[in-house]
């Protein structure tokens, strides 16, 4: 019974681990000190929870927040793991009653905040005690090259001293690779384990539409999620009072949170949210650490984040319980210039990576073509090969026509060059329509030969092709002040007065459709669900604990969705472990049944989630052809892609365990040279094969990522059984 996935269906009621779940727990449980990384709502919770109920002794799990522990602890309590914590915001009975359980052997985790457990009560207590595993959560804070650097991580070396015996594990969701060597140094992990998860949340519907009317268009949307959990992200604590005042005078059920308001206010708020007390947060970015919450439903960005990573870390918070989501950025020219504003402010190097920051998330707003997943996930160093995610707007859209718009982009390039490539867009389209500003006058720019040769397109629709001629690589933008410069491409076209295609921009951007939700969605009576989730959130409060940790969403779709009428059903559905139907499934049970009596709807039987196959896919088609002896080269003739494509497609299938065909037809298509090859096959030794960046990064850029997919391809047909 000591066996992982009967703890996870037996004890959590999941019926299959999310990716890498159990490996990272297999590692671990061969004594074997491990670093995860892992997306915000990736499961690393159970990587250790499931593990300390398989050991004899004691878990130990440094986090950095006080709110967060009393979450974990008050869930793991409902599922009938002993647990308790040990932090500062203790009346000093309690935390004596604490040390008490643990003294006694009666818990399986401890919780403790690193500068508590180096205190001398605890190290005492701990010493007269078998600790089996040490976990380090949120353990990017170990490293000053983190975002979030706590200098008290740094002592957690002295703990691991004192308990040679134990197994100890880092977990975090961000981590360069910089930082996850700093983590390994640190802690002086023995031997590199290293588990690093895809980052991307498939769950997660992302969108960015043109800011016209926020206020207005912030209650469209939420009115869309009636009832159900929200984060509106703003970027000053007066747009948030603003905001939120606002909303509150519309009737909708909202309160604000930044760093302006008072301690006691703030957490009041916070609390209201977490228990579905109040259905909207309006915030600042100060919002967010340390809420587990797993059921918000939206995140709507009012205006533009200062980098992608800050972007993906906030729309991160949505639907981490697996269940769709939906992640909204306004967008708006008007937000770039202000946060330009604050950047001009700064100085140096702080000055110059803010720019770049910047850029970035631009020309990710303003991209309206390509997959928004692929720059989100490059960021990371990953790259997402899906021809289509199907779940973000660009996605989601039909597809723009492309015309040709060779002569407006002729003009505006020679413009650049005329200009002596030292100017920003701006400044060129100014001397397209012809403007005598003082600027234009100052460098004599009305004398040129382009001056005033743009009057058929707007200022708007000019700054919109200037946009997607950077993003098509025919301009460079450098610097702070965004210079333009053109590319060797550029020169090309022009020389040969080759056509360029791209979309001409209507005056007003035509609205895209909504995207469609993930396909496979579960159907449930949502009169039910209604009924149930208003029975969970009684029970809650009661208990005086949040909602999700009696039952997640999903559960309650499930019973919605089957009407499970006995103890035995109850027990299949998702997220009903053994103590959760003996403590909350009666009073459930006495709903479904009376409900079903009622509408006359008898129990549906749920099949096991446990096998959904990965057959019919295209990367397992392609792997079980080359598998079957054919080669890149006539996989690419039948599939009519790249030989990049079929690379990536076999290097999923051999991550996601199969094994690949040893073949010397992937040889002929690199010519690295051996020596080469063995530092690459060391780094992947040491890094794990999930992503190139880090790899591309640790050769110094000397190999092409085309060389380094057919390298991963051969170590892992190389590295199997
Ligand atoms: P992280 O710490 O990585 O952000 P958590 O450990 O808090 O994520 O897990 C997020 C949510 O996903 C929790 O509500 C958890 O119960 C749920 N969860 C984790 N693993 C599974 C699984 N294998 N099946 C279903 N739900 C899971
Ligand atoms: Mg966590």
């Amino acid at each position: 019974m000591d066996n992982p996935e009967f703890i996870l269906k037996d004890t959590f009621g999941y019926d299959s681990f999310r990716p890498l779940q159990k490996d990272v727990i297999e590692n671990v449980l061969a004594h074997r000190d491990t670093l995860a990384v892992m997306p915000t709502g990736g499961g690393k919770s159970l990587c250790y929870q499931i593990p300390s109920l398989i050991f004899e002794g004691l878990t130990v799990v440094i986090s950095p927040l006080i709110s967060l522990m009393k979450d974990q602890v008050e869930q793991l309590r409902a599922f009938g793991v002993p647990s308790v914590f040990l932090n500062s915001s203790l009346s000093p009975q309690e935390y004596q009653e604490n040390m008490d359980y643990v003294k006694r052997g009666e818990v399986k985790l401890l919780y403790v905040a690193p500068e508590t457990l180096l205190t001398p009560r605890i190290l005492s207590l701990l010493s007269g005690l078998r600790v089996d595993l040490l976990t380090i959560d949120e353990a990017h804070c170990i490293s000053e090259w983190g975002h979030d650097f706590r200098p008290e991580y740094r002592q957690i070396v002295e703990i691991r001293k004192k308990f040679p015996n134990a197994v100890c594990m880092a977990l975090t969701a961000t981590a360069t690779s910089r930082v996850r060597q700093d983590i390994r140094q640190t802690l002086k992990f023995t031997s590199t384990n290293e588990f690093i998860a895809s980052f991307n949340r498939e769950n997660l519907f992302i969108e960015v539409i043109p800011k016209q009317d926020p206020t207005r268009q912030v209650m469209e949307i939420i009115d869309r999620y009636k009832d159900q959990s929200g984060i509106i992200y703003c970027f000053s604590r007066r747009q948030v009072d603003d905001l939120s005042a606002y909303l509150g005078s519309k009737g909708y059920s909202v309160r604000p949170y930044h760093a302006g308001l008072e301690d006691a206010d703030r957490r009041r708020n916070q609390e209201a949210f977490i228990r579905d007390d109040v259905q909207i947060i309006v915030a600042t970015i100060a919002f967010g650490m340390g809420i587990n919450k797993p059921n918000v439903r939206f995140v709507i960005h009012h205006d533009l984040p200062k980098s992608i990573e800050g972007y993906y870390q906030e729309i991160g918070r949505a639907g981490r319980d697996g269940l769709p989501a939906h992640c909204v950025l306004l967008y708006s020219y008007a937000d770039v210039s202000k946060l330009n504003y604050f950047i001009g402010q700064k100085e140096g190097d702080e000055k110059r990576v803010a720019i770049e920051h910047l850029n970035a998330i631009v020309r990710y707003a303003e991209d309206e073509h390509n997959c928004r997943r692929k720059p989100l996930l490059n960021y990371f160093g990953e790259t997402y090969t899906d021809k289509n995610c199907s779940n973000c707007d660009n996605c989601n859209s039909a597809p723009t026509p492309l015309t040709d718009i060779t002569v407006p982009a002729q003009k505006f390039l020679s413009c650049v060059k005329r200009a002596d490539e030292k100017f920003g867009a701006g400044h060129i389209v100014d001397i397209l329509l012809g403007s005598k500003n003082e600027k234009v006058l100052r460098w004599g720019h009305d004398k040129l030969s382009t001056h005033g040769i743009g009057g058929e397109l707007t200022r708007k629709q000019w700054m919109h092709l200037a946009r997607q001629l950077l993003s098509m690589g025919y301009l460079k933008q450098e610097g702070e002040y965004h210079t333009l410069s053109l590319t060797n491409k550029a020169l090309e076209t022009l020389r040969k007065r080759e056509s360029i295609f791209g979309v001409m921009q209507e005056a007003e951007r035509i609205k895209k459709a909504d995207g469609k939700k993930k396909a496979a969605e579960l159907e449930y009576h949502r009169g039910l669900f209604a009924i149930l989730r208003q029975k969970r959130k009684d029970m809650a409060d009661e208990a005086g604990i949040p909602p999700y940790v009696i039952f997640p969403d999903r559960t309650l779709m499930e019973m919605a969705a089957y009407f499970p009428q006995s103890q035995e059903s109850l027990l299949k559905i998702s997220g009903v472990g053994q103590v959760k139907a003996r403590q909350y499934g009666e009073a459930f049970l006495e709903v479904i049944r009376e409900f079903s009596a009622s509408h006359e709807i008898n129990e549906k039987p749920r099949e096991s989630h446990r096998d959904k196959s990965d057959s019919g896919r295209r990367y397992v088609l392609v792997g079980e052809l080359y598998n079957g002896g054919e080669t890149v080269q006539s996989l690419m003739a039948r599939y009519q892609v790249t030989t990049q494509t079929i690379l990536d497609h076999l290097a999923r299938f051999a991550m996601a365990g199969n094994t690949l065909r040893k073949g010397s037809d992937l040889e002929g298509l690199t010519s690295v040279s051996g020596e080469q090859t063995q530092a690459v096959f060391a780094v992947f030794d040491e890094i794990g094969t999930a992503m190139l960046k880090p790899v591309f990064d640790k050769m110094d850029g000397m190999l092409s990522y085309d060389d380094l997919k057919v390298l991963r391809l051969l170590y892992l047909s190389a590295n199997q059984e």
